[in-house]
């Protein structure tokens, strides 16, 4: 039996399409298989996320444990870990997928501190971060020249599950995680997405054969909900981006969908190049921004009196999830209309989405807020124009907005024009300009 050699799963909690996983298959000595619960992070971590990795770290246990193999859990400083468990089975190598945040660098830093070899592969992304460069520059700062160099890169094959694994006798497992509700951030979504690979494998099936066909023509279908919902799984890694892309791009629908996985990539890449992104403006405009509080916490609650935004922000809380096209809304009435910093808002997605990410969320909010990759900061979102467009008959804000249900049709969007313009009872008049 040859060396053992490490492969540390951090964003990528599957056994399929596993370039790290399966790189360390190929060396001679037994696989050891470990996920290391940083205390600092699961802290900060939102509950929804926290339930999602509790699944999906079981999940992959199995998945693991059926091919003759296991996932060792451990607690701790994420190097030291590796460090020690290096020491336990004289292991000398550690393989692990690349990452893009500021935490991933550090942690990459510490773990070649401790002398072992470290192999990064890809696996987070469809096309790696630094594949496709423009001339001039690190990264691309607009999606459509990234997009169209991103088309022309040819992609990596996917790889298959390994069949089976060897573990080195005599290893502790660990305890599993099991999340407790009472720590973390934010709260738990009544209706979540559970998590795991299997369940995500299942989604993705599912998607390929039935949604994806009209996705370029329903994306923006706000009460038609007619998106693939696999972000947390990607978030998580239970899917490899590759692996749907791949499944995808060949089928009806699939050019629409692949490009939103681009749009993915491009936040990857620009985090990369720029990890300060969920702390600092990408490009800085002199922006104003107000402090607010009470309006801050009526847009948390989905108390602002907008039907649209409200509606947003109650979906968030009741399914840890958003549509995009709210998201997008939300944001502009919270960074544009209410002038209320990116950051604030941010926290508030950050602490509920189980999708939540840096790459992703932080660079969707600076583009929303201006200060990001868009090229037209300054871009117009009237939040009843909006609504009229993508929830043309209110069903979407009335799903979400009970307050509203006995309005009928597009009225749900105008409810200061009920009660001889005393409003709905119950539900509040709006505390920003809506638009008209
Ligand atoms: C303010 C704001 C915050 C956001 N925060 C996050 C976040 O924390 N995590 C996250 O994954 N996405 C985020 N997004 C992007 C997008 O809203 C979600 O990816 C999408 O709504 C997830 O639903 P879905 O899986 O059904 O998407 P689909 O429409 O089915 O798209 C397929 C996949 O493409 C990717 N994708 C789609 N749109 C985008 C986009 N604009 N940017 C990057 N990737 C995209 C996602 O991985 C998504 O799962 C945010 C968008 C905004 C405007």
């Amino acid at each position: 039996m040859g060396t053992p050699v490490i492969v540390l799963f951090t964003q990528d909690l599957r056994p399929h399409d596993h370039p790290a996983l399966s790189a360390a298959l190929r060396a001679p000595g037994p696989v050891v298989p470990l996920f290391v619960l940083e205390p600092g992070l699961l802290a900060r971590a939102a509950r929804n996320r926290r339930a999602y990795l509790g699944e999906a770290l079981a999940d992959l246990r199995s998945g693991l444990r059926e091919r003759g193999g296991d996932l060792l859990l451990r607690r701790g400083d994420t190097a030291t870990e590796v460090g020690k468990l290096a020491r336990e089975t004289g292991a000398r190598a550690v393989h692990l997928s690349a990452g893009v945040s500021r935490f991933a660098a550090r942690r990459l830093d510490d773990l070649r501190a401790t002398g072992l070899e470290v192999c990064t592969h890809p696996g987070l992304t469809v096309v790696p971060p630094g594949d496709v460069t423009p001339a001039s520059g690190d990264h691309y700062k607009v999606f459509t020249p990234y997009w169209r160099a991103w088309e022309a890169e040819p992609w990596r094959a996917v790889l298959p599950a390994p069949e089976s694994l060897e573990l080195p006798e005599g290893l502790d497992p660990g305890a599993p995680f099991t999340p407790d509700d009472s720590a973390g951030v934010g709260s738990l979504a009544p209706e979540r997405q559970a998590g795991g690979w299997t369940r995500a494998r299942a989604r993705l099936r599912s998607w390929t054969d039935g949604g994806l066909a009209d996705y370029g023509d329903r994306n923006d279908d706000l009460p038609g909900a007619a998106t693939s919902r696999l972000s947390a799984d990607l978030r998580f890694g239970c899917l490899s981006a590759l692996e749907v892309a791949t499944a995808a791009r060949d089928l009806p629908g699939g050019d629409a969908y692949v490009r939103q996985l681009a749009w993915r990539d491009f936040h990857h890449q620009v985090t990369a190049a720029f990890p300060w992104i969920n702390t600092r403006d990408y490009r800085a405009r002199d922006r104003e921004w107000r402090r607010d509080p009470e309006a801050l916490a009526a847009w948390k609650e989905g108390r602002t009196g907008v039907p649209i935004v409200d509606a947003g922000m109650r979906q968030l809380l009741r399914e840890g999830f958003m549509h995009n096209r709210t998201r997008m809304i939300t944001a502009a009435f919270l960074t544009r209309t209410l002038s209320v910093h990116w950051r604030e808002g941010a926290a508030h997605f950050d602490a509920h989405l189980t999708d939540g990410d840096v790459a992703n969320e932080y660079g969707n909010w600076q583009w929303t807020a201006g200060t990001g990759n868009d090229t037209r900061p300054n871009r117009a979102f009237n939040p009843s124009r909006q609504a009229r467009r993508f929830d043309p008959e209110g069903v979407y804000v009335r799903r979400y907005v009970p307050e509203l249900a006995e309005l009928s049709g597009a009225g749900a969007h105008r409810p200061w024009t009920e009660g001889d313009g005393e409003g709905v009872e119950g539900y509040p008049a709006p505390i920003a300009d809506p638009g008209r």
